[in-house]
């Protein structure tokens, strides 16, 4: 049973080790401790404690500076409510300009294919009162076997030009002529999508090419939209999520300045004990391990 007194003999010692602060775990070694050990244990602990008293003094400076009544938290979140500001104006700034002259609306002339063949490529023919416009489907040959992309329909005769009202201005007239051409050929392409799915292309009519943004006066695309104002729509977005970045690092830093209050008194009694603790150690003449 000798494992067994030794075991209660160096608990023994331990229990009548001094204790320097929270150093005790120093002398843990079962060694039984000498003079120099203790002294080299306070030493590193002085050196520990000096350590500790800085770091407290330098976030004792910012707890402190919390409190002032302008600190570098306090101009942050000016800046940031200022950028805020800014942004909801800048978002307010965003409203389409109406189109200074109304829009040409086209006849209700029914639109209707004739002639569609689905075998590669694919041939349509859009039938629009007297005009007659062949579109072909676009093989990309390198695309070939992979199907990767929708495939690109390519108008091989006939034109708007038929459809067209007789306007003033030639750059509106331009700008409806592409209209048409655009509008047209992805109606021709939602047709052989409908077909190869069987089901039944919408029915339309040329009046649907033109109808007017309620917002700007724009025409609007066969699905309602409006890329005039769908632009508009996207940069307003950008700002939101702006908005929601910089309101969110104001919060933080909001957060960070009642911590930093809220620390203080904390701080302050960690550095009494911090000193308090050096002070004794001082007393008994150690000096700080280097
Ligand atoms: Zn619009």
């Amino acid at each position: 049973m000798s494992w067994l007194r030794n075991w209660l003999n160096r608990a023994k010692q331990s229990a009548d080790e001094p204790q320097t602060g929270s150093q005790s775990g120093e002398t843990q070694s079962g060694e039984p401790p000498q003079g120099g050990h203790i002294r080299d244990a306070e030493r590193r602990s002085l050196r520990r404690l000096l350590k500790r008293e800085g770091d407290l003094l330098y976030d004792l400076q910012r707890a402190e500076e919390s409190l002032e009544a302008e600190n570098q938290w306090t101009e942050r979140i000016e800046q940031l409510n200022r950028a805020i500001e800014q942004a909801l104006a800048d978002r307010e700034a965003i409203e389409p300009a109406p189109h200074p002259e109304p829009r040409p609306q086209l006849e209700n002339i029914p639109i209707t294919v004739t002639d569609l063949q689905e075998a590669e490529p694919a041939t349509i023919t859009l039938n629009i009162g007297a005009a007659s416009i062949v579109y072909t489907e676009e093989i990309d040959w390198a695309e070939r076997g992979h199907q990767v992309t929708i495939p690109e329909l390519r108008r091989v005769s006939g034109d708007v030009d038929q459809l067209m009202p007789k306007l003033e201005s030639e750059e509106l007239s331009q700008e409806l002529r592409e209209h048409l051409r655009h509008s047209l050929a992805i109606y021709a392409n939602q047709v052989l999508e409908h077909t190869a799915a069987g089901s039944d292309p919408p029915a339309i009519a040329l009046a649907d090419m033109t109808r007017p943004c309620p917002r700007c006066g724009g025409w609007l695309d066969q699905k309602n939209r409006c890329p005039h104002c769908a632009g508009f729509d996207w940069k307003r977005q950008q700002i939101d999520q702006d908005l929601h970045r910089i309101r969110k690092e104001r919060d933080d830093v909001i957060q960070d300045l009642e911590r930093q209050r809220d620390r203080l008194p904390v701080i302050q009694r960690q550095l009494a004990e911090t000193r308090s603790d050096i002070e004794k150690l001082r007393e008994k003449g150690v000096e700080p391990a280097t």
